[in-house]
Formats: C-alpha cells, sequence, structure tokens
C-alpha cells in the first residue's frame, strides 16, 4: 500500500472508478482515457511499482492476473481476442507507477509495431 498512488487509492475504492472485476487481490477498471473501444487495466491491490520490482513471490499474483485477462476481456465482449499491454518504468513510457495490465480491444485494432 502507497499513501499518495492513485491506482492504490482506486483498488480500495477510495477514488472511483468504472468497476470491472475486483477479488481480494486484483482490482480491475476501465481507462480514463480509453484508446479503443473496450481499454481496462488489472492492478495487483498490493502496491508493485512496476514488472522491473517484481519477484519469485508474486509469481502466483502476477499468474492469476493473467487468467484473468481473457476472462474478463470476453465478458466485455471481446471474443475475437485483445491486446494486453504493460509499460515498465521511464523506458517502458509508464505514467502511473503502480503495477498494470492494459486490456485493449474492440474495433481496429492496428499493429503495434509499424515497419516501414
Ligand atoms: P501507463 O502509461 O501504462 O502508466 O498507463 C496509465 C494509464 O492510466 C493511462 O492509460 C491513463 O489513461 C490511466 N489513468 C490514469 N488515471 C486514471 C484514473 N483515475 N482512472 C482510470 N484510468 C486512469
Ligand atoms: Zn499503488
Amino acid at each position: 500500500m502507497s499513501d499518495n498512488c492513485i491506482f492504490c487509492k482506486i483498488g480500495r475504492g477510495e477514488i472511483p472508478s468504472r468497476k470491472v472485476y475486483e477479488d481480494d487481490e486484483v482490482f480491475a477498471f476501465h481507462d480514463i482515457n480509453p484508446v479503443a473501444p473496450v481499454h481496462f487495466m488489472l492492478i495487483p491491490k498490493q502496491h508493485l511499482v512496476s514488472l522491473l520490482e517484481v519477484e519469485e513471490q508474486h509469481a502466483a499474483l502476477l499468474g492469476r492476473m493473467l487468467l484473468l485477462a481473457p476472462k474478463l476481456a470476453r465478458e466485455q465482449g471481446l471474443e475475437n481476442g485483445f491486446r494486453t499491454v504493460i509499460n515498465s518504468g521511464k523506458g517502458g513510457g509508464q505514467e502511473v507507477f503502480h503495477l498494470h495490465i492494459h486490456v485493449i480491444g474492440g474495433g481496429n485494432i492496428p499493429p503495434m509495431v509499424k515497419r516501414s
């Protein structure tokens, strides 16, 4: 838990969000600035900064989050697939420093890397 972390506060229900899912360890909510018709994020309720900080002890939690992604994506109508994005650290473009898995889909999802 981190007092000044916006995603910790969302996970505790102290800041409103459009909730997708919640259990003891994981919270999922719609992105406030979606890049596609469906765009939500999975976070651990526990404050983990990014994949750069995770350790062996977090393996089960990370596995649970990855297993939840397709289940929640289907529930949100993404029957044909989805994109997952995990930005890690400043070098990965991370803006909110509480680990989160973006789940993105619907509409036209372009190739992620454009090659010229
Ligand atoms: P990242 O660049 O991977 O750190 O992504 C952070 C994401 O959090 C962005 O897509 C933001 O739109 C999203 N975001 C920031 N604040 C909120 C909030 N209060 N509720 C929902 N999504 C948020
Ligand atoms: Zn946090």
